[in-house]
């Protein structure tokens, strides 16, 4: 089941959902795959504004446009993705926010591009499907890093030890960022199992992590190239 936010469900003219193994790119996105940006996603901070279908973006980890038509969309397995979409449906964007990107500012920067003729106070966000606070563990460097770079409480951005809450971080950031509405979509890329007994997956997303740990034990087994969910969102007018 792809998942879908309940907050974009409501957005007149706009069509968004967040891949996993079963359908990497979400059956509604799927007409508009050619219009899909050229991209290269670093884990960095540019937002990119797309104007054209299929448009050469270079290096770039957020996409921002008002143009109907053109599916803009970010990979992940791990890593969070958050949809963005103006609450009359009449602009979008899309990032990639790793541990990096959240700390680099990459949220702040869609929020910069929205602030160039906008408020965020008339948009809304969807958090998708990433590492979860229950199997994101990191060194205690990272959390150190977090707990003193950012100004929420160092339980809110590890509520276990050792273990990073990318999701919690990146929904207090869009509420301190000014954002109407914040929700969430999907669940722990890591952990989630596929509870649909007609698909052979036994989890129900791509983790980056999890396939780290299985080409550790053996080498043999495939990487995760090629197959990274996408989390898209296109206006339809
Ligand atoms: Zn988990």
């Amino acid at each position: 089941m792809t998942d879908y936010s309940s907050l974009l469900t409501t957005i007149p003219g706009v069509k968004h959902g967040f891949g996993n193994k079963s359908a990497l790119l979400p059956a509604p996105l799927q007409p508009f795959r050619s219009t899909l940006p050229e991209k290269k996603q670093v884990h960095g901070t540019r937002i990119v504004d797309v104007h054209q279908p299929a448009q050469p973006c270079g290096e770039a980890d957020g996409f921002f446009t008002r143009e109907p038509g053109i599916l803009i969309s970010v990979l992940t397995a791990d890593c969070l993705p958050v949809i963005f979409s103006r609450r009359d449906g009449s602009a979008i964007g899309a990032v990639h926010a790793g541990w990096r990107g959240l700390l680099d500012g990459i949220l702040e920067q869609m929020a910069k591009r929205i602030r160039l003729e906008d408020e965020t106070a008339n948009w809304v966000a969807s958090i998708g499907p990433a590492a979860g606070a229950c199997c994101y563990q990191v060194n205690e460097e990272l959390i150190t890093r977090f707990q003193q770079e950012l100004p929420f409480s160092p339980e809110l951005i590890s509520p276990t030890h050792r273990h990073l809450d990318l999701a919690a971080i990146a929904q207090a950031k869009l509420k301190a960022l000014g954002f109407a509405a914040v929700d969430h979509a999907g669940s722990c890329t890591i952990c989630t199992l596929n509870h649909d007994p007609e698909l052979p997956q036994h989890f129900k997303y791509t983790s980056y992590r999890r396939n780290s740990h299985r080409r550790e034990q053996d080498p043999s087994h495939p990487g995760i190239k090629g197959r990274n969910q996408y989390s898209g969102i296109i206006i339809t007018g």
